[in-house]
């Protein structure tokens, strides 16, 4: 079968694998559907690591997917606890906590030290025809959710589990800085969770237009003074809540900048040196709450009703589907950020 596996920084191969045998108790077989491009994938191509993830031999990469289950282990049961059948389309959480340790036990599964996670080293990923997953991973989803849409729920996901953070209030004032997925995805959010308004921004201006047509505020980050520009609007005070959902270098501080007196802060993207740059005096003097987020709580329920109800159109995040020949293309094209790119899906089978 086909696969795409990272050999080195910027070197992206479709290599021919063995196909994966019948699966083990608890888990499940997947032919793979579709498979979303995320931003840590970006970064895993560029640099070969994520923060301080090195891999250190060839990685099927891809953790944002959706499939078909073609063959169920002995018991396994779907995230839910209930009982996973042939044929079934499921979106699949790409981590796995332990579920046993003081963390876990705690209520934060998803800062488990002893976790895994779907294509990042040393466990692979989607970009593969067929893989064996465990059960308490998948979500069933229901036809009306595309398999496109379906990869979009883990992104979804990682955004509901922002604006968990940031303990959103009705009426409560909020900016997004950076506007790619899940940074649109909270922006929606926002607005679903009572925001009054929703100041965004972004450089690249085909995301600036989508995501004032989803309902914010929304600025070229490039043609005004993004901080000049809350300030004037909320009469100098800031807003309640501010998330950086960008590249995460000076839009930290901007960020911060931007939020108000005893306000919050949600560092939801990714650095690509692995450092936080934040005035140490903007934070203390305004006494900020600093909240950083990783990954998501059992989020695929809530993410799956959003996009059932129609609250989510997640159809209209997807710029384009590629067959899985074109991922190494599609990944390039990603990383230029050619115009147009918004999230990028690869259908494998
Ligand atoms: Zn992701
Ligand atoms: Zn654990």
């Amino acid at each position: 079968m086909k696969a795409v596996r990272l050999h080195g920084p910027r070197d992206l191969r479709v290599d021919a694998l063995n196909e994966p045998g019948q699966p083990g108790t608890g888990d499940v077989l997947l032919r793979v559907g579709a498979v979303g491009i995320c931003g840590s994938d970006l970064h895993m191509v560029l640099d070969g690591r994520i923060g301080d993830t090195v891999f250190t031999s060839p990685l099927v990469i891809g953790h944002e997917f959706m499939g078909t289950i073609t063959a169920v282990g002995e018991g396994a049961l779907d995230g839910s606890q209930r009982p996973l059948r042939v044929g079934q389309r499921v979106a699949v959480d790409p981590s796995t906590p332990c579920g046993h340790c003081e963390i876990c036990e705690r209520g934060y599964p998803n800062l488990c030290p002893n976790h895994t996670f779907y294509g990042v080293y040393p466990t692979p990923g989607a970009l593969q025809e067929c893989m064996i997953v465990h059960g308490q991973n998948c979500f069933p989803i229901p036809d009306s959710i595309g398999d496109g849409a379906g990869t979009l729920l883990e992104t979804l996901g990682v955004a509901i589990h922002a604006v968990d953070l940031g303990k959103l209030r009705v009426a409560e004032t909020v900016a997004v800085i950076g506007c790619g997925p899940v940074g649109m995805l909270i922006v929606k959010l926002a607005l679903l969770a009572g925001s009054s308004v929703v100041y965004a921004f972004d450089k690249f201006p085909w995301r600036v237009e989508k995501a004032q047509k989803w309902g914010a505020q929304a600025y070229h980050a490039d043609s005004v003074d993004p901080l000049k520009t809350v300030m004037e609007a909320t009469g100098g005070r800031g807003v309640d809540v501010a998330f950086e959902a960008g590249w995460a270098d000076e839009s930290v501080q901007l960020a911060a900048d931007m939020a108000r007196c005893g306000g919050r802060l949600v560092l939801v993207g990714i650095p690509g040196d692995d450092r936080l740059y934040l005035r140490h005096s903007t934070a203390r003097r305004k006494g900020l709450t600093i909240r950083m987020s990783r990954r998501m709580k059992h989020t695929y329920p809530r993410a799956i009703r959003l996009a059932t109800s129609g609250a989510m159109d997640l159809d209209d995040l997807i710029s384009e589907t590629v067959p899985l020949d074109q991922a190494p293309t599609a990944f390039d094209k990603n990383l230029r950020y050619e115009a147009g790119v918004q999230k990028i899906i690869i259908k494998v089978t």
